[in-house]
């Protein structure tokens, strides 16, 4: 495959951007080889600057989940810019999207729109501090909530990827507040409430975590930890930044029924745009500045481009539930298919799925959290990434991601994404 343009634009972006992208995991680092640069995308497939197709299993890291270059997202962005790019003020379109996020987001009564997941996650804390009086949060090992320093310690994603997972550069005043946790396990946030009776604002997680691979919540997990927050009057926060809109209308809080206080969201309700929310109930949400004394504020915010992205996309998804099924029937026919193919070659890996969520495990033991994702042969993950990106799909570059399918994926290309599984495992069990 010739990705001669690739090279020469990431040996020249080198000289003026760190490590030559604008966010780590894209440097491709922990899979080997070099990034490819990305000239354009449509419906399933990324196009490299060399005009090299690849069948999408990313999108985006999640937005995308009609496919690419959707022509009714676009047609609603072009039709916005002949109005302006930014006003700096409110707008119609804003209220709209709004009052139907609040429709569809079961623990959502009132949200704040901002730029970024990370922004979502950031804010969403802070408002849970200014509301309960209290510092400290619980988070999960390998989970991820963007780069705010809170969260950056024991972070999955990129971080961990990177070997970053307790960043330089957050203070020893801060990592003291955030407490530590184990995935699926009730019993470790019991102790940490215990040991820090009346000090815990908030409890945030991925209610279904994509950024240690996708983990599962055992039965029971998700409605024990609302009992401990209601019990101990703790702010629990669903980051749903990845699920929210994908594994149902209403995130992973509609799919298992467990509506938390306060929800983050992302990707998917900018429809490609720069987007982030946060939301929950109207209680806490009114202690947002200018109705509550919690300062939170963006000069993009509510971006008038992103609003109609976002708006076309989250309009079609409520008024298309079905979509819903499509993207089971894409999720089941290509994780089944993966290990039906495991099966028959003879290897022992687990394959996590849900909905239109899944990751291959290099690891025959089931992952429930992150100690046991980290039992993955991550050397040999990156050899099957390099593996399937020569034969023209595109996966996260990193075992630590969960990747996401979008309803551009016909049974013709799920054919041919099996196939380049099957010799990709071939290969690299050689
Ligand atoms: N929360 C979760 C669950 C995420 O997956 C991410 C990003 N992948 C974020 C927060 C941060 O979002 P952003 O990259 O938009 O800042």
């Amino acid at each position: 495959m010739n990705i001669s343009e690739s090279k020469r634009l990431f040996a020249h972006a080198q000289q003026f951007i760190p490590g030559g992208v604008n966010s780590p995991v894209r440097a491709f680092r922990a899979v080997g080889g070099e990034p490819l640069f990305i000239k354009r995308a449509d419906g399933a497939f990324l196009f490299d600057e060399n005009d090299n197709p690849f069948i999408e299993l990313i999108n985006s890291w999640g937005p995308m989940i009609l496919g690419h270059n959707h022509p009714m997202i676009r047609k609603a962005v072009i039709q916005a810019m002949h109005e302006g790019t930014s006003f700096g003020a409110p707008t119609a379109r804003e209220v709209e999207i709004a009052e139907l996020i609040t429709k569809m987001v079961p623990s959502v009564e009132k949200v704040r729109m901002v730029n970024s997941g990370t922004e979502a996650t950031m804010s969403a804390i802070r408002v849970a501090r200014g509301f309960t009086g209290k510092d400290k949060i619980i988070k999960m090992i390998g989970h991820y909530h963007g780069h705010g320093d809170s969260f950056l310690i024991a972070a999955g994603s990129g971080a961990v990827t990177m070997g970053q997972p307790d960043s330089p550069g957050v203070t020893a005043g801060t990592a003291k507040d955030t407490l530590l946790a184990p995935y699926n396990d009730l019993e470790a946030i019991e102790e940490l409430v215990r040991f820090n009776k009346d000090e815990i604002a908030a409890l945030i997680l991925e209610p279904v975590p994509g950024n240690m691979g996708l983990v599962i919540p055992m039965p029971g997990y998700l409605e024990g930890l609302r009992e401990i927050c209601n019990r101990e009057r703790i702010v629990l926060i669903f980051d749903e930044v990845m699920t929210g809109f994908r594994l149902a209308p209403g995130g992973a809080q509609e799919l298992y029924g467990v509506t938390p206080d306060m929800t983050t969201l992302g990707k998917i309700i900018g429809g490609g745009m720069p987007v982030g929310a946060y939301g929950g109930k109207k209680e806490i949400m009114d202690f947002v500045s200018p109705s509550g004394p919690v300062y939170q504020a963006g000069t993009l915010s509510g971006n008038p481009i992103a609003m109609a992205a976002g708006l076309a996309m989250l309009g079609f998804l409520n008024d298309h539930p079905e979509t819903y099924g499509v993207l089971n029937q894409i999720g089941m026919k290509i994780s089944e298919g993966i290990k039906k193919i495991n099966l028959e070659l003879g290897y022992d890996y687990t394959v996590s799925h849900l909905g239109s969520m899944y990751s291959l495990f290099f690891t025959p033991e089931p992952v429930v959290d992150f100690e046991s994702a980290k039992t993955s042969d991550t050397a040999l993950f990156g050899k099957y990434f390099q593996a399937m990106l020569q034969r023209g799909v595109y996966l996260a570059p990193s075992q630590f991601e969960s990747l996401f399918l979008s309803t551009a994926l016909t049974d013709e290309l799920i054919d041919r994404i099996l196939e380049a599984h099957r010799e990709s495992m071939i290969e690299i069990h050689k």
